[in-house]
């Protein structure tokens, strides 16, 4: 199918963007690679009046170090993050991960920013932003710009912290030089959305863990942190049976989606056999 008609523009500013959007109300949309938009738009799931698309607007790409923290624009794409050396130098967990979504071609024309927004409990970066305490910079009608914790970003299946009238410009990612990382994702086929994954990163010292940070894939409607996980990997040797055991309730309190690929119980036994792997590979190279 092709999408309902609709008006377009692509502003080469932030502002003007933020314009068109309070103009145009709920009647219009952004766009940012296209990637999860145009099927939902061919689909005719959604048919917004007015598509604006952020395409042209070169503040919003790029990797740029920030002291403490790398700071990725919002239409910096998959490849460009997955390649990026400021990247894997500092936040390897991301590099690892976004190397996972999809195929080439979806990573060259998808963005860091556009996932991060569309907010599918299947996609591959919100795990690794919440697991790396990402901050995420949002655009407001008149010209300011709050920060919004990766905890409080994620609120809802497919629903953030950015409101309709508001845009995504860039994501503040802490620096974790010297951390191992590991993305375990599971799938049935290749280039598929996970079914479950798990975010890990590691500080070892001496064949101790004296740091992590776990986060879990499509285990409830948004990425979640295991902090009590983390807690119990804290001083642990990094050996298999030890990291077993502080793992094993990994998926306690979840509430894992149940379709075609696996029931809940299913994933969680994946959550509990995923972390176990994620963490032992950060932890150990
Ligand atoms: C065949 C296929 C396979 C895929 N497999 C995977 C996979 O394995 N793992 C995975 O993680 N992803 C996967 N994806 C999705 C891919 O990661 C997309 O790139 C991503 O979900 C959306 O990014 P986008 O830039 O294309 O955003 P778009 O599709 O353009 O936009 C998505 C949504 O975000 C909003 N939005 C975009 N940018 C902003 C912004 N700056 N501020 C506010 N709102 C914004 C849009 O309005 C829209 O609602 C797949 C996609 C396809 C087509």
């Amino acid at each position: 199918m092709i999408p309902a008609a609709f008006d377009y523009a692509a502003p080469t500013t932030v502002d003007e963007a933020l314009a068109l959007l309070a103009e145009h109300g709920e009647d219009a949309k952004l766009i940012a690679g296209g990637q999860s938009l145009l099927p939902v738009l061919r689909l005719r799931l959604n048919a917004p009046e007015f598509v604006i698309d952020l395409g042209r607007i070169d503040a919003l790409r790029g990797v740029r170090d920030d002291g403490g923290a790398l700071v990725v624009g919002a239409m910096t794409t998959h490849a460009t993050v997955a390649t990026d050396p400021l990247i894997a130098q500092h936040a390897a967990l991301v590099s690892k991960a976004v190397r996972t979504v999809a195929d080439a071609q979806v990573r060259n024309r998808g963005t860091f920013g556009g996932a991060l927004a569309h907010a599918d409990p299947a996609g591959d970066v919100g795990a690794p932003a919440l697991a790396l305490g990402a901050q995420f910079v949002i655009a407001e009608q008149g010209g300011g710009r709050r920060t919004v914790d990766a905890g409080d970003f994620f609120v809802d299946l497919f629903e953030t912290a950015i409101g309709e009238d508001e845009l995504l410009t860039e994501i503040r990612i802490p620096k974790h030089t010297g951390w191992g990382a590991h993305y375990e994702k599971f799938v049935r086929i290749a280039q598929q959305w996970s079914i479950v994954a798990v975010a890990a990163t590691v500080r070892a010292e001496g064949g101790t863990i004296a740091e992590a940070r776990v986060a879990l894939t499509n285990m409830g409607a948004t990425p979640l942190r295991a902090t009590a996980v983390e807690e119990l990997l804290r001083g642990r040797p990094a050996t298999e049976d030890a990291i077993r055991d502080a793992v094993s309730s990994v998926a306690d309190g979840t509430s894992p989606p149940a379709d075609l690929n696996g029931d809940a119980d299913y994933r969680r036994h994946l959550a509990r056999v995923l972390t176990r792997r994620a963490v032992l590979t950060a932890a150990t190279g």
